[in-house]
């Protein structure tokens, strides 16, 4: 089955008012670690919530490569910002056209459950990261749920938290994030 990935249609949902309230991406950015010069990869970047609290983060010495399959993804995040720090990247499901080690932190917000092939996906992350970098993994919990993606869309805290050691990171903290999603963070 094709894995499904998220509508350029639906980005309002993505870029609400509400959803900011409630996920407060710069406060999360920090708490997860990201500082200013570090160059980030966020990976599925969407229209670009966390892409924009990353680039005030990372400041002038820093640098977000906003990385996404969709093409109309990257054409809608170019019309929302063109911060010099912000380098818009079109990639392939499991080819992301970095070198290896470019990346000090690498952000999977919502995005892992999208991955056709979730271990070679993890995999191509983990290449563009640099020895020590750390990768964030956002998503939704395995649960029936109004808001969100399908139930069998969902990928289980356990799967994700394997597939992220299968690839040869060191998970360091779990945690969950409000009811509905959870974390996980790792170090190359
Ligand atoms: N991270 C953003 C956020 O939280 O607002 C966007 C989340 S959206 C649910 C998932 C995004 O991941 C979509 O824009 C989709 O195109 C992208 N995506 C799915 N599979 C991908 C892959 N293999 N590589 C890069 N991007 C992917």
């Amino acid at each position: 089955m094709m894995a499904h990935k998220f509508s350029p249609q639906s980005i309002e949902r993505l870029l609400s008012e509400e959803r900011c309230n409630a996920v407060k991406p710069h406060q999360f950015l920090r708490d997860c670690g990201l500082d200013a010069g570090m160059t980030v990869a966020d990976v599925g970047c969407g229209p670009g919530f966390f892409t924009v609290p990353a680039s005030n983060i990372v400041g002038r010495k820093g640098l977000v490569y906003a990385i996404d399959v969709q093409e109309e993804m990257i054409r809608i995040l170019k019309r929302r910002t063109r911060r010099k720090n912000i380098v818009p990247l079109l990639s392939k499901e499991h080819r992301i056209p970095l070198d290896a080690r470019t990346v000090d932190f690498a952000l999977l917000a919502y995005v892992l459950h999208e991955a056709e092939d979730k271990f070679k996906f993890l995999k191509e992350v983990k290449r563009i990261m640099k020895k020590g970098a750390r990768i964030v993994v956002l998503d939704w919990k395995k649960k029936r749920e109004k808001e969100g993606p399908p139930f069998a869309e969902r990928l289980a805290l356990k799967d994700a938290r394997r597939l992220v050691e299968e690839a040869g990171l060191s998970v360091d903290r779990v945690s969950s994030f409000g009811s509905s999603h959870y974390i996980i963070s790792a170090l190359k």
